[in-house]
């Protein structure tokens, strides 16, 4: 197991056989192993910076019903939200003092947030705040849409892939969604010149390793700027309210891979990891992640942008959040870096 992993911390890349065994082995020395190569090669690139990204929840409401998520269309009991502009404005105005630079806007799929209302609002954010970079996490949209909000000015954007793997993506989905929709939207980010952002739910109901393997390969293919995974967590009010969620020790091995095979990803300790361990993120900025993204929605609707249960960090102000990360990152050695931090 130890040749495996020197080999995929040497070369990059190692065999789908040698990926399952590596995922599978339950070895706590080939765990350590595996955080120390991650860490030297995060180390190497990014140095100890963990790069700070502000994120807005700008609305609740979705049009889709993807079956893990707690503001799925179907769940009557999501109380729904939307911010207005000047909400955003005044999200990315406490932002900035506290020393953002890069501002996430990120929602359910809301036909309310139509191409000309998003590019006059991100061109007002670029216009105020030259020096922010603006990311986008707003679901899919047709080529068209991603193009106008492009040249508006948004530089990034997040679209989370879910699974690579057709049957599955079938299973956590309504039949109107599909997987090629999905991926077609992130190759068509990548042409138009977006930095890019894809990712998976490790733990999913029926996830087996091969689809852990095929959401690495996919990865490879589209060879996206960020890669977002977490720990999937159960929503009451979801078809999968009673299933478990994915654990933190398969989370930060499926971390320290991919760090080992995307040296340069950006790659954040989510919410997520926070959720399922009270020191999930920085258990998570040890297996290579840098990147981590506190709330900076308005503490009132916090709550409602509930994707699963007990997530973390709904009812303190901003200004906490972002000193309580500060506070451990730094606890462990690494250091926030304060600028737009881009993928290099
Ligand atoms: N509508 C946007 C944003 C979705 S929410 C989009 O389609 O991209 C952001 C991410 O939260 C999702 O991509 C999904 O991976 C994650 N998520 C949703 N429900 C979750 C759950 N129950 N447990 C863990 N992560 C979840």
């Amino acid at each position: 197991m130890k040749e495996i992993l020197e080999k995929l911390y040497s070369t990059g890349d190692i065999s789908d056989y040698e990926l399952k065994l590596l995922i599978e082995n339950t070895d706590g020395n080939i765990s350590a192993l595996l955080t120390y190569y991650a860490d030297t090669v995060r180390k190497k690139y990014y140095g100890k910076k963990v790069f700070l990204r502000g994120l807005i929840e700008i609305s609740n409401y979705c049009k889709n019903d993807c079956l893990y998520c707690g503001i799925r269309r179907s769940n009557k009991n999501a109380v729904r939200y939307r911010l207005t502009r000047e909400d955003i404005l005044s999200c990315c105005e406490e932002g900035y003092s506290l020393g953002f630079r890069t501002f996430v806007m990120q929602g359910g799929e809301d036909s309310f947030f139509t191409d000309d209302f998003l590019c006059g609002l991100i061109s007002d954010i670029k216009i105020k705040y030259p020096d922010c970079a603006v990311t986008l996490s707003l679901g899919e949209r047709p080529y068209k849409s991603y193009k106008v909000l492009k040249q508006a000015g948004a530089d990034r954007y997040l679209l989370r892939h879910e699974t690579a793997d057709s049957g599955l993506y079938g299973r956590l989905h309504p039949s109107e969604m599909s997987l090629e929709n999905r991926k077609q939207c992130l190759y068509n980010l990548h042409e138009i010149g977006y930095q890019v952002g894809a990712g998976f739910m490790v733990g999913v109901p029926f996830q087996t390793t091969e689809n852990l393997i095929q959401d690495i390969r996919f990865l490879q293919d589209l060879k996206p700027q960020m890669i977002g995974i977490g720990a999937f967590i159960p929503h009451h009010d979801t078809p999968f309210a009673r299933e478990k969620s994915g654990t933190l020790q398969l989370t930060l091995k499926m971390l320290g891979i991919l760090r080992l095979m995307f040296p340069k990803a950006l790659i954040p300790a989510t919410t997520a990891l926070g959720t399922i361990s009270p020191t999930g993120r920085e258990e998570g900025l040890k297996n290579g992640c840098n990147v981590v993204m506190p709330n900076l929605s308005p503490v009132a609707v916090r709550k409602k942008y509930e994707l699963y249960d007990n997530k973390i960090c709904t009812g303190e102000e901003s200004a906490e959040c972002v000193s309580d990360l500060t506070r451990r990152i730094e606890s462990i050695g690494y250091e926030v870096f304060s600028g737009r931090g881009d993928a290099i």
